[in-house]
Order: C-alpha cells, then sequence, then structure tokens
C-alpha cells in the first residue's frame, strides 16, 4: 500500500534529480489530477493510502515528465482565460502570454457580431473571446474558428462541445474555405523563425505540433499571408488583431502600414515585450 505522502515524494524527488524546472511543482500536479483530490485535501490526509493502480499510474506519469513530455499535455487541461481546455499532442498548449491578445480584441470588440480566429488549434482564443462576450451581452455574437490540421480542430471540437460554447469550426489554410466578413480577424499564427525551433526547450521542440510554431524562414510567412488577404473579409472599421514575438514590433507595423492598415498599434506584455499588433 502506498500513501499520498509517499507518492508525492517520489515524484518531487524523481522530477527534480530529473532536472525538471519545477518539478517538485509538477510532482503535486500530477498527484491532484491521478488522485483526483486537491492539495487541501493532501494536508489533511497525507497517510491516505492509493490502490496499487493509481500508484502505477502516477509513477508512469512521472517517468513521462522526466521525458519533458508537457505537463498539460499528461493532465490533458491547460486553463486559459479562467477556462479549461482539452489539449493533446496536436495543438500547441494555451499560452498565458496570449491572454494579453484576448484582452486586446475584447477592448475593441464589445460591439462585434462575428469574429474569424485563424489557426484556432486548441480553439482556446476564439472560444474564450466568445464565451466573456456573451457573457456581457447575450448570444449575439458569432464565431468562426479555423485551422489547417484536421486534428488540432478535433480538439477545438473537444474544447467547444465540453465547454458548450457555440463557433463554427472550419478546416482552412487561413482564409482559403472561410466566407462572408467579419468585424475583428484575430490570429496567433507560428511566428518562430525555421532556424531556431531547434534551439527551443524540449518540452515545445519535441513535443508540442512543428506546425504551430514554424513561421518560415523569417518567421513572418503567416503574417504576411494574412494581412495581404484580410482586408476582403474585414468589415469596414473591422479589426486584424494578431500575437507576435517580442522582437517583431516593428516588422508587423510596416507591414500592416504597406497593407494601408490604419489606427497600428503595438501593445507590450506586462514583461514589457512586444505581444500584440493591432490595426
Ligand atoms: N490559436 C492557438 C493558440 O493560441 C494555436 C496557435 C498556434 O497553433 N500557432 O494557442
Amino acid at each position: 500500500m502506498t500513501t499520498l505522502k509517499e507518492l508525492l515524494d517520489y515524484g518531487k524527488k524523481a522530477l527534480t534529480e530529473g532536472c525538471i524546472e519545477n518539478g517538485a511543482h509538477d510532482a503535486w500536479l500530477l498527484m491532484e489530477h491521478v488522485c483526483n483530490i486537491d492539495r487541501s485535501f493532501y494536508y489533511v490526509h497525507p497517510e491516505k493510502t492509493v490502490t496499487d493502480g493509481t500508484a502505477e499510474e502516477y509513477r508512469l506519469l512521472v517517468e513521462k515528465r522526466k521525458r519533458h513530455i508537457p505537463l498539460q499535455q499528461l493532465t490533458g487541461e491547460a486553463w486559459f482565460m479562467g477556462l479549461p481546455f482539452y489539449v493533446n499532442e496536436n495543438v500547441l498548449i494555451p499560452r498565458q502570454d496570449t491572454e494579453c491578445l484576448v484582452e486586446e480584441v475584447l477592448k475593441r470588440g464589445s460591439k462585434a457580431e462575428r469574429i474569424l480566429d485563424l489557426c484556432t488549434g486548441s480553439g482556446c482564443i476564439l472560444l474564450s473571446i466568445l464565451h466573456e462576450l456573451r457573457s456581457v451581452r447575450g448570444g449575439s455574437v458569432r464565431g468562426v474558428g479555423a485551422d489547417l490540421s484536421a486534428p488540432a480542430l478535433e480538439v477545438a471540437e473537444k474544447n467547444r462541445e465540453r465547454l458548450g460554447i457555440e463557433a463554427e469550426l472550419v478546416q482552412s489554410d487561413l482564409f482559403e474555405m472561410i466566407e462572408g466578413t467579419f468585424d475583428m480577424i484575430v490570429s496567433n499564427p507560428p511566428y518562430i523563425p525555421s532556424g531556431v525551433i531547434d534551439g527551443l526547450m524540449e518540452e515545445v521542440r519535441a513535443h508540442e505540433p512543428a506546425m504551430a510554431l514554424d513561421g518560415g524562414e523569417d518567421g513572418y510567412d503567416f503574417y504576411r499571408k494574412i494581412i495581404r488577404r484580410a482586408p476582403a473579409y474585414l468589415r469596414g472599421g473591422g479589426w486584424l488583431c494578431f500575437e507576435i514575438g517580442y522582437d517583431q514590433g516593428k516588422g508587423l507595423e510596416d507591414l500592416l502600414k504597406e497593407e494601408g492598415f490604419q489606427e497600428i498599434q503595438i501593445i507590450q506584455d506586462l514583461a514589457g515585450l512586444d505581444r500584440v499588433a493591432v490595426g
């Protein structure tokens, strides 16, 4: 028989000795996930025993985490804008940094009737925007999420069902299958220069989908394609909103200017780095 305390001590030791950054923290989260308890339960009942099956499942996940599989892929869950999103290896794990993009969209989108999210992945951006707008002003806002990857769209569909947020999801290479016009076009496209991908941390490089990261030789491939075609899909006064890399502010400003966008703004995140471009 194994107690919760023995299990947690094992996980903490294995992950810190396995040089996993924040290993102790991950050991906790895996235990909460596998044993279906929260920390307060643990502190009251550290000597409670778990079944052999549960202990085995925990050890297995710890081994996987030691091999740098991201924690969110092991628990199948990532929180974004206060909502629990299902994730697997076919989508980019929602990043807290991306909440900055959602916030900028919400600031400008209070009256938006139709919103498009390109490269929707898990659907975290589109679904959280729709959730926020509908909770403030009811169900009138509609949303379309597009992704080239069929397995990514399956994840977005699962999130739509799980969270009960109505949205249209389409398999589309950027605008290819998109019809009609929008008040807002939003995207967190792949934007990492191809040559830099190899230098990313193992969790990202080896376990998140390369197609969600690789933005072509200079990282701007998707921005160029989207900016060129967006005017045909934007309603008058509509906004195009991107997440961008920390050093891409100037590049985005130039691309948006060239295409005739107005009211261009590059917005910094809490760390003071360029994070969002709008026009
Ligand atoms: N839109 C998704 C996200 O922000 C996926 C982005 C991507 O795959 N590049 O998490």
